[in-house]
């Protein structure tokens, strides 16, 4: 597929606690990995665009939008949840992690690319309408969908696979059946959401220990099977690396080769529908090693596979 990473530097300009795993370092264990792989000249390069509060009230509210600018510190740090911080610079970061998804669709709907991996941070999953949580500001993967759907697509999915459930994307979606929702997640763990199920919500919870072998069950048992009957014209990825096998952060067992199995299965499911593209969103992945391990090969099966 016609794929492209979408970053830009100031996602690195966010920095919260010394020491808190939701750090710079994150993208440069997988801009340093894609480089080392070979797989840079494979792929376009695109710098993220500048998204605004137009964008964040597709799907957050205004007073919550002006609380998060209102509490950007000159200097130190401000704090939004227990362990979510802002910096002086946090807001650049934000404005290029939306910004990304924004021109991911732009890009996909126009049809110049079938594929595109958005590599920022902060992450957004955790967020919902009104509150930022779980080291999210904004919901970056429902801004995106929101803002899809503005652009004329009618159907769009969203498969998380985050070792954490999408508990923000759920809450802004929970009643929009124009959006499907599969999370998968370990459980019981962070966030504790209580689990539901409708047409267009899909929760797979997972135990402590799961690997690939139980990602393939529910893969093929529960998400394939509804990707087919709603046929997204859009499918977004909340690409959390931190159900890998060495991210402490977690308890499920994934390991490269799993990710690179279910990136291959979307992409031949959207290469035999009338599905416009795949956007992916960076979200949790916090063992550097794995998380540029991972990415990249998340990031080789969009190029590859299909
Ligand atoms: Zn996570």
């Amino acid at each position: 597929m016609r794929t492209a990473i979408i970053t830009h530097p100031y996602c690195r300009k966010h920095k919260m606690t010394e020491e808190h795993p939701e750090c710079p370092a994150r993208l440069d264990a997988i801009s340093d990995r894609l480089l080392a792989s070979g797989l840079d000249i494979a792929i376009e390069h695109k710098t993220a665009l500048k998204a605004d509060t137009s964008h964040y009230a597709l799907v957050h509210d205004q007073a919550m939008i002006k609380e998060v600018m209102d509490k950007i510190p000159n200097e130190g740090l401000t704090e939004l949840d227990g362990d979510t911080w802002l910096c002086p610079d946090s807001m650049k970061a934000i404005e290029r992690a939306v910004g990304a998804g924004i021109l991911a669709v732009d890009e996909v709907v126009a049809g110049k690319l079938d594929a595109a991996f958005c590599s920022v941070r902060p992450p957004g999953h955790h967020a919902n309408q009104s509150t930022s949580s779980g080291f999210c500001v904004f919901n970056n993967v429902a801004i995106a969908a929101a803002y899809a759907k503005t652009k004329g697509v009618e159907r769009v999915a969203i498969l998380d696979i985050d070792v954490h459930h999408g508990n923000g994307t759920q809450d802004i979606f929970k009643d929009d059946h124009s959006v499907l929702l599969c999370s998968l997640f370990q459980h019981p763990f962070y966030p504790n959401t209580a689990i539901e199920n409708h047409q267009t919500l899909i929760n797979s919870p997972l135990s402590a220990g799961a690997d690939g072998t139980d990602l393939k069950a529910l893969v093929e048992q529960q998400w394939l099977p509804k990707l087919q009957s709603f046929k997204p014209q859009l499918i977004f990825i909340s690409a959390g690396f931190d159900g890998h096998l060495e991210d402490d952060m977690g308890g499920l067992k994934f390991v490269e080769q799993d990710y690179q199995w279910f990136t291959e299965q979307v992409v031949e499911f959207a290469n035999s529908s009338d599905c416009l593209g795949i956007i992916s969103y960076l979200e949790g992945g916090y063992d550097l090693s794995s998380l540029g391990r991972s990415a990249v090969t998340h990031i080789k099966a969009l190029v590859e596979a299909g």
